[in-house]
């Protein structure tokens, strides 16, 4: 497992986890998710909710109904035309297709043969993700796949990648199969787990990844209790975390220099003027030398998350040609911003953000790099995998919404004015990702999770007050502009 900050393991006791988390456990085949999550589920009062039973349903009818695993378009009409149904509870899984109780015949070797053929669409992966979402959103779940932390939940309570070698994990299946009466071979087991393995990372749409945020446990020399174990512990870890932040937060009030209070005085009116809704910010405490990700819409977008920040010492990185322009180059200088070049890598704008945040500055940034369509957030860059690669700083998804088309006069009916701060993400999965995996490519992972907290982030957004016309002329209106940009700047 990575490395643990806690100054104490003492605290670790297990009335630390929300209610509301969501606990997410990935891993292959074999690696034994469903009895640690159903242990898990049971240890810490949680609804176990299995995703790969879902997949494995569709399969299922698709070979009863006779209809082609490879086409993907019957298979989503299949799964559109049908109910799906699962009855969760703290250690079984009931799961019911048109009303009918499949919950042992998707367990069949022939289903385990075509279901990663199935998931691999994207189209299925859609209709599954978003069931999946609705049961889970609400919180108190433990839920086990391959795409949970990295797609389905990416700002899950806790992450955990579960991974084991593939000769323990055909030991594990073969038991497993002599147990239910299937008789399937060691050496067909072997080959069935490698193609999916195969399958599942390499496939296009949310492939099996170790999420750079999750805890890995290799279980492969662990006993099932020492298996739990070190998963309970992971789950733990960043609500004891976040519980230490709340002690930080007096001395960080106290050392806020008056040039900030002033700066801050300033948002703060701008932000009331605006009548701007903070989600989740207010009273919440982040650590120290934390990355605050924020998307970006607008040219409003710093002053009206930098008044949602008033309580911390933050340095923004903002693009250089802004320190020009009276008095908002004033604003960025009393309150130390960084200026940032934005063609090629800014080498000496880096050094700077990296030495702030190691010097245990906050520092925002908006890490797409420019102002993105209404609606669409991301792609988030590489800047921000390389800024975590050089600090190890933690990371706050921050997202704004309706800073786009305010009046000049005030606030817009058309548009809601919120920002809602995300969880403190924090890079358990980092040392083991560069171990074998070039730095550019853990870039782009930590970038992909980052867009992925945005649109969650967006999502609840749009589920607490719905998507307005005018956001929507917005983003189709933008999203052409931007598309033609991403194209020249991304090649996609
Ligand atoms: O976990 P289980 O082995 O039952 O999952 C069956 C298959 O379903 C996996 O091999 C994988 O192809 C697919 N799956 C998936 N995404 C999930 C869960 C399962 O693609 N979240």
């Amino acid at each position: 497992m990575g490395n643990f900050p806690v100054t104490s393991w003492e605290h670790l006791t297990d009335d630390l986890l929300p209610a509301d988390a969501v606990i997410a456990i990935d891993g292959p085949a074999g690696s034994g998710k469903s009895t640690t999550a159903k242990a898990l589920a049971k240890r810490f009062n949680l609804l176990y909710i299995d995703t790969g039973a879902m997949y494995r349903a569709l399969t299922l009818a698709a070979l009863q109904g006779e209809v082609d695993c490879a086409e993907e378009k019957l298979l989503v009409d299949l799964a559109s035309s049908s109910n799906l149904e699962l009855k969760t509870g703290r250690s079984e899984i009931g799961v019911f297709w048109n009303g009918e109780d499949v919950s042992q015949a998707i367990r069949n070797p022939e289903v385990d043969a075509m279901v990663s053929l199935v998931a691999s669409h994207s189209g299925v992966r859609s209709i599954m993700v978003k069931y999946q979402q609705a049961l889970g959103r609400r919180g108190g779940v433990v839920m086990e796949g391959r795409d949970i932390g990295s797609v389905v939940f990416p700002l899950a309570t806790a992450k955990i990648f579960l991974h084991a070698t593939l000769e323990a994990r055909v030991d594990r299946r073969y038991k497993q199969n002599q147990l239910r009466g299937h008789q399937v071979s060691r050496e067909e087991l072997t080959e069935d787990l490698a193609k999916r393995d195969k399958k599942d990372s390499e496939r296009a749409t949310s492939p099996l990844i170790i999420s750079p945020d999750a805890h890995v446990v290799d279980s492969s020399g662990m006993s099932l209790e020492q298996q739990n174990d070190a998963c309970a512990l992971a789950c733990l870890v960043n609500p004891a975390l976040d519980l230490e932040l709340d002690t930080d937060l007096e001395p960080a009030l106290r050392e806020l220099p008056s040039n900030y209070r002033f700066a801050y005085s300033i948002m703060n009116g701008v932000s009331r003027f605006f009548g701007l809704k903070e989600v989740n910010s207010q009273g919440k405490a982040v650590p120290r030398g934390c990355i605050l990700a924020a998307n970006h819409v607008s040219l409003w977008d710093p002053p009206f998350v930098g008044s949602t920040l008033r309580r911390f010492r933050v340095n923004t990185l903002a693009k250089a040609e802004l320190f020009q322009i009276w008095p908002l180059g004033n604003l960025f200088r009393w309150v130390d911003s960084i200026p940032i070049k934005r063609k090629g890598f800014d080498t000496s704008a880096f050094d700077a953000a990296s030495k702030s945040l190691l010097a245990g500055n906050n520092l925002l940034i908006f890490p797409e790099g420019t102002r993105r369509a209404i609606g669409h957030p991301g792609p988030v860059r590489n800047g921000l995998g390389i800024l975590v690669q050089a600090t190890r700083a933690p990371m706050v998804p921050i997202f704004i919404r309706g800073s786009y088309g305010r009046s000049p006069l005030g606030g817009s009916p058309l548009s809601p004015l919120e920002i809602t701060q995300g969880p403190v993400i924090r890079w358990h999965g980092l040392e083991t990702l560069l171990e074998t995996m070039d730095p550019k490519e853990v870039s782009r992972r930590i970038a992909r999770l980052c867009q992925a907290a945005y649109e969650e982030l967006q999502a609840r957004s749009f589920e607490r007050i719905a998507q307005t016309d005018f956001e929507k002329k917005m983003g189709r209106k933008q999203l052409k502009k931007f598309a033609a940009r991403q194209k020249k700047v991304f090649g996609s």
